[in-house]
């Protein structure tokens, strides 16, 4: 990086610093140089939406926190997506409970929620945490009620397909517990009587993970980001992953870079990846190279056995995603195969997220 360059990133930290509204007051001797930025939005495999309907507002003008909620909202909005909000995959006893945080970079300010019930936009309470509380994260019961006072409505968040999900799991778990699949007097091998599609869907991944993650670069040259999720899988109830906590699912600096993540939260949780990532963009890597980076040292801070192939690697998923202030971007997980979502003002797209081993079947 540049010595202007620096200094241009530490006068707009400094300037920064005391901005109460995106944008609102303009970098101490310069004007925010606003047609040099590059508008951008980029998410998670599952957030062709998400950087769609971001874009589309970024491109009229809206702050990229505005944007980037919007974009996750259609997601958690969505059945048929049984990793986030509504239909989310429940916790090991079938009640669905979802984190969330959104940090935007002009005010350096963040709010989450972590174990909600029966709210199926965690990200827009997460909002209103940030908006409208002085705290940054809100848990279980607690946040509940906040969002009940702010108007949210409560509805059951468990579809017909993520709690046949959990009683497959539930049914699948032990041979010597009392819940057994459909079965007949003569069946002996109960596992091959399971229906063909949850077999398919979920058979291979007991603990199946997702989450989406959106960050975003506005018209202003503002950061934005948000990431919501139902988190793991059949969790331990009250059980939190990275997602809603800032630094490890979810980091924006706005000065910097912005970041987020998905896969194994507790690998996120130990390494505070997202924050990582900000932290190599700010020595000038790029998006990728920083990403890489993190998803090398949550490898290398992977002790447990119980975690690692007999050859040492890992044995889970992380995905991390950046944008820094030039409008560049990228990604890196663990494994190859991985693929994240773009929008750069003309079409939202896949591309290939960079990594650090080679899957023998991709
Ligand atoms: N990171 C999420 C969590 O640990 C899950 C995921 O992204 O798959 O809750």
């Amino acid at each position: 990086m540049s010595a202007t360059r620096r200094e241009f990133l530490r006068q707009a930290a400094v300037a920064g610093g005391g901005a109460l509204v995106a944008g609102a007051i303009p970098l101490r001797g310069m004007a925010r140089p606003a047609v040099t930025m590059r508008p951008i939005a980029i998410s998670s495999a599952n957030g062709l939406r998400a950087v769609t309907k971001a874009m589309e507002m970024i491109a009229s003008g809206s702050d990229a926190l505005d944007a980037v909620i919007a974009g996750v909202n259609i997601v958690e909005d969505d059945p048929n997506d049984v990793t986030v909000g509504y239909g989310g995959l429940p916790n090991e006893e079938g009640v669905v409970e979802l984190d969330s945080a959104v940090m935007h970079g002009p005010t350096h300010q963040a709010g989450a929620v972590a174990s909600l019930r029966n709210i199926k936009n965690p990200s827009k309470v997460a909002r209103v945490v940030m908006d409208r509380s002085d705290h940054v994260l809100i848990v279980g019961e607690g946040a509940l009620r906040f969002a009940r006072a702010h108007g949210f409505k409560e509805e059951d968040l468990l579809t017909e397909k993520a709690r046949e999900a959990w009683l497959y799991w539930k049914e699948h778990l032990s041979n010597t517990d009392d819940w057994l699949p459909p079965h007949g007097p003569d069946d002996t091998d109960i596992g091959s009587l399971l229906p063909e599609p949850l077999r398919n869907e979920f058979g291979a991944f007991f603990r199946h993970t997702g989450t989406i993650h959106c960050s975003a670069l506005d018209q202003k040259g503002n950061l934005s980001c948000v990431t919501t999720t139902s988190g793991l899988a059949f969790k331990i109830p009250g059980r939190v992953g990275d997602s809603p906590i800032i630094g490890a699912g979810l980091f924006c600096d706005n000065a910097v870079g912005s970041a987020g993540s998905t896969g194994r939260g507790e690998a996120n949780l130990v390494n505070c990846s997202c924050r990582m990532v900000v932290e190599h963009l700010r020595t000038g890597k790029s998006p990728e190279e920083a990403c890489l980076e993190a998803v090398k040292q949550i490898v290398e801070h992977n002790r447990l056995k119980r975690l690692q192939t007999p050859d040492g690697r890992p044995r889970f998923e992380v995905e991390l995603y950046a944008i820094n202030t030039r409008g560049e971007y990228g990604g890196a997980r663990i494994y190859s195969g991985g693929k994240f979502s773009v929008h750069d003002g003309t079409t939202a797209r896949h591309e290939p997220l960079a990594y650090l081993y080679k899957k023998e079947k991709n």
